[in-house]
């Protein structure tokens, strides 16, 4: 899996980008990572990406020119399929779940843009981008730490990515439910016991015990996830 990003902070992913599940996929070249310096694609001498918005209002507006330039040098160089998924990060995008996680781990690659300021001329959207994601009903500053949480969160569903011990099939949301509660060593802390039926031995038990835990706290935090119908 290929993830290319356009931005106009290409430092910004080199620590994530540099420690642990990442990193290790990378080095198992099981992820690819690209990032583009949107400032390449400008032509002026102050290397502007962005311009005041028509009709007035507060805010600057990132302009169309150099994402359509680095898209074309991206095809045309080979680096990026022509059809291949073109992400723009936004909150008024469909909110990233684990679905949609898994819908864009079976791709080959993706480009993700990274809007700043009040975001991206329209037509970057209308021409070039396939699809709109946001990570949660908030705004924070740029696309690029949308772009890492998609990221991370896809690169963890990939084969060979994540170690059996870590195993996402018990995560929350991969069975539909939240997860239930862990405990480890000692079996007491501060007058707080780990709960009888972890230290029994019993699995079927055991099992039981962590598939109730998961209903009721799906139940009791998020009904909305027992209701059949998710995208
Ligand atoms: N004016 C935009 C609005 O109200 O929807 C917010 C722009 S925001 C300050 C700048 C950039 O941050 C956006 O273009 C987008 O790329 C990114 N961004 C902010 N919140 C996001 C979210 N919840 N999900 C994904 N990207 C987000």
């Amino acid at each position: 899996m290929i993830f290319n990003i356009i931005t106009i902070f290409p430092g910004f992913f080199d620590g994530p980008f540099n420690h642990t599940l990442i990193k290790r996929a990378s080095e198992r070249d099981i992820i690819g990572i690209n990032i583009i310096d949107l400032r390449d694609y400008t032509e002026d001498k102050h290397h502007t990406v962005d311009d005041a918005p028509y009709g007035g209002g507060s805010g600057m507006v990132m302009k169309p020119e150099p994402f359509y330039k680095a898209y074309d040098d991206l095809v045309e160089s080979g680096r990026l399929r022509k059809h291949s998924p073109v992400v723009y990060l936004s909150p008024t995008g469909r909110r990233l779940t684990q679905t949609v996680v898994h819908q864009y781990a079976v791709v080959d690659e993706i480009l993700f843009l990274c809007g700043r300021y009040e975001g991206v001329d329209q037509r970057v959207i209308d021409g070039l981008v396939t699809d709109e994601i946001s990570i949660g009903d908030y705004v924070i500053s740029g696309g690029e730490l949308a772009a890492m949480v998609m990221i991370e969160a896809i690169t963890r569903v990939l084969p060979g990515a994540i170690s059996k011990e870590e195993s996402f099939i018990e995560d929350s949301f991969f069975s539909g439910l939240l997860d239930y509660p862990h405990y480890t060593r000692p079996p007491e802390y501060r007058n707080m016991k780990v709960p009888d039926v972890l230290l029994s031995g019993d699995h079927k038990e055991i099992e039981k015990w962590r598939r109730n835990r998961a209903l009721e706290l799906t139940k009791e935090r998020r009904p909305d996830l027992l209701d059949i119908d998710d995208d």
